[in-house]
């Protein structure tokens, strides 16, 4: 069995936490390290439970607490190089960096739990997305902060389980919205973050017969709601007759678990 629960997702802070077997890692640490302890309690976790974190890529909101949690907690941290050393982190004295590149597949636990390193579209300097699976194959697979869905992120996100996906905004509240034009043109651009529309468009892609839940991840607190996600993304999932269960991740409260189990396992 494996699941994940995202303890925070949005702008103000990304934290999920992925488990299989004996094994958990944290994926991104946008929360406070008291935060992020909190959560992991309400699921019945603590930090003692965690083997690693991983970091998608350098943006503080992913990274604000990566370091506290290197040298206070000896968590060993793995991202790309670029990732690595753009995210202020303690040098490699203080704290266990461990790089990984695109196509790298890290092993946890004696094989409880695999990941895989897919790189992203974004403006970070070497972002990346991790697609997670147990003994079994199964699969869970996140994505967020990227401009558009790329080749590469939909054949390793395709077919996962569980996909947690970025639903960020809404391109007309988001045109018609408050924000600098200089921003909402990053935002836009094909290396910024992915819109509910185009989410949607690429569940046609990522769904499989496999796929159990999809989760909306890192929305945008001025230029998105729960309720434009939810409808966008369901559907789509509506069109494709796929039975799946959809949620939105929210930034102020951790979600429940969301489980990949064999066909018709309790497991
Ligand atoms: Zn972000
Ligand atoms: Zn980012």
């Amino acid at each position: 069995m494996i699941e994940v629960a995202f303890l925070g997702s949005g702008s103000t802070g990304n934290c999920a936490v992925v488990r299989a077997g004996r094994t958990a890692v944290l994926l991104d640490a946008g929360l406070s390290p008291r935060q992020i302890a909190a959560r992991l309690g309400k699921l019945g976790m603590s930090l003692d439970d965690v083997s690693a974190l991983l970091l998608t890529h350098e943006h503080s909101d992913h990274v604000a607490s990566a370091g506290v949690l290197a040298t206070k907690r000896g968590l060993p941290v793995y991202g790309t190089r670029g990732t690595l050393a753009k995210a202020r982190l303690p040098g490699p004295l203080f704290a266990d960096l461990r790089p990984v590149a695109c196509g790298d597949e890290v092993v946890f636990g004696n094989g409880d739990l695999t990941v895989r390193v897919t790189g992203t579209p974004h403006d970070g300097v070497e972002p990346v997305c991790y697609a997670f699976a147990d003994a079994a194959g199964r699969r869970v697979g996140v994505v967020t902060d990227l401009g558009h869905l790329s080749k590469k992120v939909l054949g390793a996100l395709a077919g996962c389980e569980v996909l947690g996906l970025e639903a960020n905004h809404d391109v007309d509240v988001l045109r018609e919205g408050a924000y600098p034009a200089f921003l909402k043109k990053r935002i836009l651009s094909d290396v910024g973050h992915l819109s509910n529309a185009a989410a949607a468009a690429g569940l046609g892609r990522l769904l499989g017969e496999r796929t159990r839940a999809v989760v909306g991840l890192h929305l945008s607190k001025s230029n998105n709601t729960p309720a434009l996600t939810q409808r966008a993304l369901g559907e789509a999932i509506e069109r494709l007759g796929a039975k799946v269960a959809l949620e939105v991740a929210g930034p102020d409260a951790p979600t429940g678990w969301f489980r990949a189990r064999s066909a018709g396992g309790n497991g």
